[in-house]
């Protein structure tokens, strides 16, 4: 896809997620916001996958460790042909295999996630698994930045760098906000590129919310052989709702009717200067 279709496409999935959580009246929207233009790239331009044959062993994977941010992922899960899009409209409703997190009775899952600090980790065996099959698929995986006070990141990290698994295709959506305020009040993170880079990682630090920035750095991340990559994707969460934007109390809400309308209206003007 071209630039400005895959900005269209993320209006598209934000404009989708929304709707999720209003009907729902449950989500985590905010981080799912700040995220959904890394995922748009991944899926429409950058993995290799069959959505008729999930399975398929020469696929790229995807992990989404911050699980809680499944709006987006399901979304484009269903655009891509995984599941109806239909299906969508059943999010956290009672039967649904839609739940709130990632689970991989959903085609396309693949790893249960919504616990953090695991997805690195299966990411990690998930790499060091292609590279013993002598296969090229690559890894991606994106984490949450209030996910990295979870000891268990590091331990990844650390198996990663001494692996050298330069098929993983790590992201941290930077977007300096946890569930109950600033990553850097909390448990401080920075300097997180020289950190990254210390356990032996390829690293950019970039603007996430940005397609052609995103695309490019992929670009020149897949030029390095020998060390795992990382993205550090600088965002702004609840990104494109202006009521959202940097708000910490929207990691986890639900919306009125007015607010879903604003919202809805938000996006569109963002999308009609695309
Ligand atoms: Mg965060």
């Amino acid at each position: 896809m071209e630039v400005e279709a895959l900005k269209k496409k993320a209006a598209e999935i934000r404009r989708q997620a929304i709707k999720m959580v209003y009907q729902a009246q449950t989500g985590h929207i905010g981080g799912t916001l700040s995220s959904i233009d890394y995922l748009t790239v991944l899926y429409y331009e950058k993995m290799h996958f069959d959505a008729k044959n999930p399975q398929w062993p020469l696929r790229d994977r995807f992990i989404l460790s911050k699980g809680h941010c499944v709006e987006g992922y399901f979304s484009i899960l269903a655009d891509c042909g995984f599941f109806p899009k239909e299906e969508l409209d059943t999010f956290c409703q009672f039967n649904t295999r839609l739940i709130g997190h990632p689970d991989r009775c959903v085609p396309g899952v693949e790893m249960n996630t919504g616990s953090l600090g695991h997805g690195l980790s299966g990411a990690c065996g998930t790499a060091l698994a292609c590279k013993l099959d002598d296969t090229n698929c690559r890894i991606y995986t994106l984490l949450g930045d209030g996910e990295l006070a979870e000891g268990s990141v590091w331990e990844a990290l650390m198996f990663a760098g001494n692996y050298h698994l330069d098929n993983l295709y790590a992201a941290i959506d930077r977007n300096h906000l946890q569930i109950s305020g600033k990553t850097e009040e909390i448990m401080t993170l920075e300097p997180l590129q020289q950190k990254c880079e210390a356990f032996g990682f390829a690293t950019e630090v970039i603007d996430g919310n940005d397609i052609s920035s995103i695309l490019a750095a992929l670009e020149r991340l897949e030029h390095i052989s020998g060390k795992p990559k990382m993205l550090l994707l600088d965002t702004v969460k609840g990104k494109g709702v202006s009521f959202m934007e940097h708000a910490v109390k929207w990691h986890h809400g639900s919306l009125t009717k007015e607010q879903y309308e604003q919202a809805m209206m938000n996006l569109a003007e963002k999308e009609s200067v695309l």
